[in-house]
């Protein structure tokens, strides 16, 4: 049992001044139970707690940090950027960089820098309102694009309906215009086009679902929605800000090749530094302030500091780290299925290239409803034993397992080691 006094302490006094002690609620591990673990350093695959525990991170950050944490290029790239001014509140010659980078990797032709994946669907669909002077949006359920209030919508099961907001200070005004699709759902898709095709600004759609686990698109279902959109006169936008440059050096588009008219980005891009993208076709770009009428700003967007950490992330994400990315989370999947399968588990472990997750559930998962068939006890059981092994798991069943190129041969070990023991706690749980 490791020994985490100085977490619950902090937890303590955060949560006095801080609602619910954290700064983002899956942070607070309510999905597993427990004190969470208060972080003082990282560095490669490991994570040291207050308390002084080290744990191997299949976290990530939520999946920023490909190169694990500071990556002796990144911390050089931040330290000498802090070191010539922090905000300048004035374009950069390393805001051009960062853009053309993007560029260069993505299917976008140019894009504009603002400080979270949030701002970035955000900013992506009131473009895409702007642009083609519609006002409905399509999303799919269990598809999360940070926490837009548009988007912040659900429906029931498996109808097409107009999103009733999932949280409250949400208004239904303001969801009122989203229309919630099951996922993966053709005939749902063709349906709602049918219904209000010249209404429909555009569809927002995750690259590869991985925010309620790992949901790959059936085969030709993202090139679906892309003919639909151009049928219908409306615009894609593919959101690429957890697929992005970590699925591939192109992010999801490498291995798929679907284009949006618009693509958001985000978290690999900043290298751990606030930072997010949404870029697209020039003459729908365009249409943002100054170049043109819809309304986009940050005082801190294209931050100097972040864009020093994106930039430097990026140029050391060579196809080694890609290659060895995909062969960790092999490796670690495996391991897991095998785990689980010894110890009579029910799950799923389902992938997109080397994005994957482990469903609690004994059936293939391809929308929300059937994520939502998880046996979550089990699952926080597994999270539990991991990490009294020293393996700090996602606190939640429903989030990718991250890997980054600094998991080694002796990281990936310890992992393995763990493994059996997780596996036969979450037995223990499920009978
Ligand atoms: C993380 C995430 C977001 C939100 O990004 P933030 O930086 O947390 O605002 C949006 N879309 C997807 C697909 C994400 O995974």
């Amino acid at each position: 049992m490791t020994d985490f006094d100085r977490s619950r302490q902090l937890f303590d006094r955060a949560a006095g001044v801080v609602p619910g002690g954290v700064n983002s609620p899956v942070r607070a591990f309510g999905a597993v139970g427990g004190t969470p673990r208060f972080i003082a350093s990282g560095r490669g695959p490991y994570l040291t707690d207050a308390d002084g525990n080290t744990y191997v991170d299949l976290v990530c950050s939520w999946g920023p940090l490909i190169l694990g944490h500071a990556h002796p290029a990144v911390v050089e790239a931040v330290r000498d950027a802090a070191g010539h001014g922090t905000s300048y509140g004035a374009p950069t010659p390393g805001e051009v960089e960062l853009a053309e980078e993007i560029v260069a990797r993505a299917p976008v032709e140019k894009v504009r820098l603002v400080n979270s994946g949030t701002e970035a669907t955000m900013s992506a669909i009131r473009l895409a309102r702007g642009y083609t002077g519609r006002t409905k949006i399509v999303k799919f359920a269990g598809c999360y694009h940070g926490h837009v209030d548009a988007l912040l919508a659900a429906a029931g099961s498996g109808v097409a309906t107009f999103g009733l907001p999932d949280t409250p200070g949400v208004t239904g005004a303001t969801t009122a215009d989203t229309l919630i699709l099951p996922y993966n759902d053709v005939t749902a898709v063709e349906a709602a086009f049918d219904e209000h095709g010249p209404d429909i600004a555009c569809v927002i759609t995750e690259a590869v679902p991985c925010n309620m686990g790992v949901v790959p698109p059936l085969a030709g279902f993202n090139a679906l929605l892309k003919r639909l959109c151009e049928r219908h006169g409306a615009l894609l936008v593919i959101d690429e800000v957890l697929t992005g440059f970590r699925a591939s050096a192109s992010g999801w588009f490498g291995i798929e090749g679907v284009a949006g008219d618009l693509v958001t980005f985000g978290k690999v891009m900043g290298g751990g530094l606030p930072a997010a993208a949404f870029g697209g076709r020039a003459d729908i770009m365009d249409h943002l302030a100054p170049a043109g009428p819809v309304y986009q700003a940050g005082t801190l967007s294209g931050n100097p500091l972040a864009t020093a950490a994106g930039l430097a992330t990026l140029r050391n994400a060579t196809a080694e780290v890609y290659a060895a990315i995909d062969r960790s989370a092999e490796i670690v999947g495996k391991a897991a299925s095998e785990a689980l399968e010894r110890e009579g588990v029910p799950h799923v472990r389902q992938n997109a290239g080397s994005l994957f997750s482990v469903f609690f559930s004994d059936a293939p998962v391809g929308d929300f409803t059937a994520a939502q068939r998880q046996d979550t006890k089990a699952y926080a059981a597994f999270f539990h034993a991991a990490l009294e092994r020293g393996v700090y798991l996602p606190p939640s069943a429903y989030e990718v397992w991250f890997l980054s190129a600094a998991h080694d041969e002796e990281a990936l070990g310890r992992v393995l080691d763990a493994l059996p023991h997780a596996a036969r706690a979450a037995a223990q749980a499920s009978s």
